[in-house]
């Protein structure tokens, strides 16, 4: 916690959306969902590469996971975050995936002395298989999904072309990107208003 990823260096990047305080948002923000059929941003190589370079930092030690699995988990935070924003009930097996991922690899608290003092770190126990970037990302859905107060902050975006996920730590925010979609609805409520004045 506390390092940050800006949506600056991720639109860099090529990425529209992201900077999330959670890596498990930014990850629901890889697929546009309103096309048809949806848009994998991270879908190409390259793409995930820089995705993933980007996130590294916020995230434990390890390989880029595997794309199948990367897809899967998304797939099923992507569900559970859409139920929560639609009101309506997550798939079972969306929470089954969730849940088996973040048990792929278990952790543990760690001391490391220095001559400073001490502090903790966690030990991701990689020997037995999983991947502990996607662990760590499932972990965070879980704690997110059993804290109602910071659930209640996760929003979809009002343009109704845009399918992104956002944190609303200010509560008025209502643009993934303010910039993009927030201006797109400020045109487009423009126009509309010039239509009904012309008609
Ligand atoms: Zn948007």
């Amino acid at each position: 916690m506390g390092i940050k990823v800006s949506v600056e260096e991720l639109q860099a990047a090529g990425f529209p959306m992201g900077g999330e305080p959670l890596v498990a948002l930014d990850l629901a923000d890889t697929v546009m969902t309103v096309r048809d059929p949806p848009v994998d941003l991270i879908g190409d190589p390259a793409a995930s590469t820089a995705w993933w370079t980007i996130q590294a930092r916020r995230l434990p030690l390890g390989p880029t996971p595997d794309p199948i699995a990367v897809r899967r988990l998304r797939t099923a935070v992507r569900d559970v975050l859409d139920a929560q924003v639609r009101g309506r009930a997550a798939d079972p097996a969306s929470v089954e995936d969730i849940n088996a991922t973040a048990s792929s690899v278990p952790r543990s608290p760690r001391l490391v002395t220095t001559g400073q003092g001490a502090r903790q770190e966690t030990r991701w126990h990689v020997e037995h298989g999983g991947n502990a970037a996607l662990a760590a990302i499932a972990g965070e859905v879980i704690g997110l999904l059993a804290d109602p107060e910071r659930l209640g902050l996760v929003r979809i975006c009002e343009n109704p072309d845009c399918s992104m996920l956002f944190l609303a730590e200010n509560k008025r925010r209502k643009w993934c990107v303010g910039t993009i979609c927030g201006n797109r609805a400020r045109v487009a409520r423009h126009y509309g208003r010039t239509h009904s004045l012309d008609t």
